[in-house]
């Protein structure tokens, strides 16, 4: 970067208020730039490209058992259909839920596919159909971080989100209590651990926090604000609603820099009500609207806008910067 914006960017992260430090790099889905999402290989760059933390998408098996997958189906990401041809459901779709984890444990995961072409989705990316890449459960992620960890002596925290607990709900299970059972024992407990629990479903977020016990560190997640309207997270007594239960919020790039590279405010609001932020995700090969290089949209996002964590399928990328900032 420019010397004059190195030296901006220094002296603005260096001044972050007391008790939020440098912003972390959250690897989105692993280091899924590089190797097939939510595989270990994954996981593994990513640990050694030095994310502070690694996320972990999880789903149910058949047999309750949670797995680390994004979506709630998995043709697009493995070889399901030539595995279990009839096994998919009216949609044409194969659910994770239809399989026990040993069926699980047959199939090939690659990089994904875009379903409406049959496609690469991000063509320059691992070669999909290539490779030996298997799905694994949530355990033996915790189980192989944890491995990591001790084997080079550097912490890295874990970011498990639960997906879609009403739609689990609807098929008669309850994914949370599970999910949580398998973060209490690998260690994962209070907001003193290296956890921070995301999920999309407000009223999962609270009954998280309040029925369920959990203790830890929670973000609610949030999507785009359609048609490009105001941000309802800005409407009086939103954000304050919602630090008396989360701690962070997980939102788009473009609810956090406008289309002209500007900061929305939100941020700032957040932080007033006492919420961290954590924006996704950034792609070196997908830049958002507002930038035309990668350098540009990490000065808005880190520095004019201020996050406290940005999801990243690069994590090297966003540690480097950081790095290379904070010189
Ligand atoms: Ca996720």
């Amino acid at each position: 970067m420019p010397v004059r914006h190195a030296i901006l960017v220094a002296v603005t992260l260096l001044s972050a208020p007391a008790g939020r430090g440098a912003p972390l790099v959250i690897a989105h889905r692993g280091a899924s730039g590089y190797l097939p999402e939510h595989t270990l290989e994954a996981k593994a760059v990513a640990h050694a490209q030095a994310a502070d933390f690694v996320e972990q998408d999880v789903v149910l098996s058949r047999d309750d058992v949670p797995v680390v997958l994004h979506d709630l189906y998995l043709d697009a990401v493995s070889d399901v259909a030539e595995v279990y041809p009839g096994r998919s459901r009216d949609d044409g779709r194969f659910y994770a839920l239809d399989f026990t984890l040993a069926e699980l444990r047959r199939l090939r995961l690659s990089e994904r596919l875009d379903p409406r072409t049959g496609r690469q989705l991000h063509p320059g990316r691992f070669p999909a159909g290539t490779g030996r890449f298997q799905i694994v459960t949530l355990a033996e992620e915790l189980e192989f971080l944890a491995g990591l960890d001790r084997s080079t002596g550097r912490r890295t925290g874990v970011y498990p989100e639960i997906k879609r607990p009403a739609w689990h709900r609807d098929a008669g299970r309850d994914i949370s209590p599970i999910v949580l059972r398998v973060l209490r024992e690998h260690g994962f407990a209070t907001k003193a651990d290296a956890c921070f629990l995301q999920c999309f479903d407000a009223d999962e977020v609270r009954r998280l926090r309040h029925d369920l016990g959990w203790e830890g560190r929670l973000v609610q997640l949030v999507g785009e604000v359609a048609d490009g309207g105001p941000d309802p997270l800005l409407a009086t007594g939103a954000l304050d609603d919602l630090a008396a239960i989360a701690d962070g919020l997980g939102v788009p790039l473009a609810r956090v820099v406008d289309p002209a590279g500007r900061p929305t405010g939100l941020v700032d609001a957040a932080h007033r009500a006492g919420l961290v932020v954590h924006a996704y995700t950034f792609r070196r090969d997908r830049l958002p609207a507002f930038a035309t290089d990668a350098d540009t949209a990490l000065r808005l996002v880190f520095v004019a806008a201020g996050v406290d964590g940005l999801f990243s399928d690069f994590p090297d990328v966003c540690v480097d910067w950081l790095r290379t900032a904070r010189r």
